[in-house]
C-alpha cells in the first residue's frame, strides 16, 4: 500500500496519492470530513516514537504539536537529507547531523542550541512506534468516541441563566431540537438553499419554492415569505400583540410564553417548508398555525414546572397563562 500510494517518503499526515482511486483513498478522505467538523485527525491520533525508524525527523509531528521543520526552518534548509528518520539523527541521546555547511549565522546557531536542548536525552528503543487515540482512556480508536466529539462540537450547550450578552434565550420548556434550531438560525446555520450554495453544496435553484420570487435564505423562509407572514399574522392576532410592540412585549413577564410560541413558529414554519420541498406535502398557513398552537401548549403544559395551563385559556389569551 505504501508503494501504491507513494507514501514512504511522505510524512504521517500524508495518507494517499489522490490520482489513484480506490478504497484506501476513500478511507483517507475521511480525514478531510473530520477537519470540516472541527476534529482534525492529528488532534486525537498521537504517535509515540519508539524505534524512530519510520518517523520523519523534520516533517512528522513527533515532539509536540508542530513539526521541527516549522519550528527550526533555518536548520531544515541546511540539512542534506530532508526526509531523514528520527533514528538517523538521534543516537543514544545525542544528535548526528549531516549539514550542507555547519550552522554559522546567529539565527542558525540559536536554532541549533534550541533543537539540541529539545532532543537531548530523547532515547529510542527497539519497540515499534505506536499510535494512540487520545479520545478514549484505553488509547484505542473507537468510532463512538469520534461521534461523541462531533456531537459535542455541533450541539450548543444551554447558556447559563441571566447571561447578559446571551444571543438567544434557552427555554427549558421546549424541546432541545427546537432550541438548537433557533440557535442555528441565530448563527446563520440553517441549511437554506442559499446557505447550501455558499457551502459548495449543489442545489437546483436558490429561489424560494413557496413564493417563487425571492431567494431561499433563512430570513425569507422564516419571516418574509408570504407563507411565513400569514402564520406570524395569525400568531400576533391570537396573542393580541402587534409587530411594533413586539420587542416591548418581550421584556414583560410573559416573555417566556411568547418566546416559546415564537420558537415553535420558527420550527414549524421550517418543517412546513421542508415538507413542501422534499415530500410535496402542502400545508396551509392556517394548518401550520393550528399545529404551533397545539404543540406549544403541550410543551408548556408538560415541561413547565407547576403549570396549570388550560386549553380554553390558552386558546383565547395565551400570554395570560402561567
Ligand atoms: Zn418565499
Amino acid at each position: 500500500m505504501r508503494g501504491i500510494h507513494n507514501i514512504y517518503n511522505k510524512p504521517d499526515d500524508y495518507l494517499s496519492k489522490k490520482s489513484i482511486l480506490g478504497v484506501w483513498n476513500s478511507i483517507a478522505g475521511i480525514r478531510l470530513e473530520l477537519t470540516k467538523f472541527g476534529v482534525p485527525s492529528d488532534s486525537f491520533m498521537k504517535k509515540k516514537t519508539n524505534s524512530g525508524t519510520d518517523t520523519m525527523f523534520w516533517r512528522d509531528k513527533w515532539l509536540g504539536e508542530r513539526t521541527l521543520k516549522e519550528i527550526f526552518s533555518n536548520l531544515y534548509l541546511l540539512d542534506k537529507t530532508k526526509n531523514c528518520r528520527v533514528a538517523n539523527i538521534i543516537d543514544r541521546g545525542t544528535a548526528r547531523w549531516d549539514w550542507k555547511q555547519p550552522p554559522a549565522t546567529p539565527t542558525q546557531v540559536h536554532e541549533l542550541a534550541n533543537i539540541t536542548s529539545l532532543i537531548v536525552g530523547f532515547h529510542l528503543n527497539s519497540d515499534p512506534n505506536v499510535w494512540k487515540c487520545t479520545l478514549a482512556e484505553d488509547g484505542r480508536f473507537h468510532v463512538n468516541e469520534i461521534r461523541r466529539r462531533i456531537d459535542q462540537l455541533s450541539t450548543p450547550t444551554p447558556p447559563p441563566p441571566h447571561t447578559p450578552a446571551s444571543p438567544i434565550v434557552w427555554l427549558m420548556e421546549i424541546p432541545i431540537k427546537v432550541n438548537c434550531f433557533v440557535w442555528r438560525d441565530n448563527v446563520g446555520r440553517v441549511p437554506s438553499a442559499v446557505a447550501l450554495i455558499r457551502r459548495g453544496i449543489p442545489v437546483d435553484s436558490t429561489i424560494c419554492k413557496g413564493c417563487r420570487t425571492e431567494e431561499d435564505d433563512s430570513k425569507h423562509i422564516l419571516f418574509d415569505c408570504p407563507f411565513a407572514r400569514t402564520v406570524w399574522r395569525w400568531i400576533m392576532t391570537w396573542c393580541s400583540i402587534q409587530f411594533p410592540c413586539f420587542q416591548s412585549q418581550l421584556l414583560k413577564k410573559r416573555r417566556h410564553t411568547l418566546l416559546s410560541i415564537c420558537y415553535g413558529a420558527l420550527w414549524w414554519i421550517w418543517r412546513a417548508r421542508n415538507e413542501r420541498i422534499f415530500n410535496s406535502q402542502h400545508n396551509s398557513p392556517a394548518k401550520v398555525a393550528d399545529t404551533i398552537q397545539a404543540q406549544v401548549f403541550s410543551w408548556i403544559k408538560y415541561r413547565r414546572k407547576q403549570c396549570n395551563i388550560k386549553w380554553v385559556d390558552w386558546y383565547t389569551r395565551p400570554l395570560n397563562c402561567n
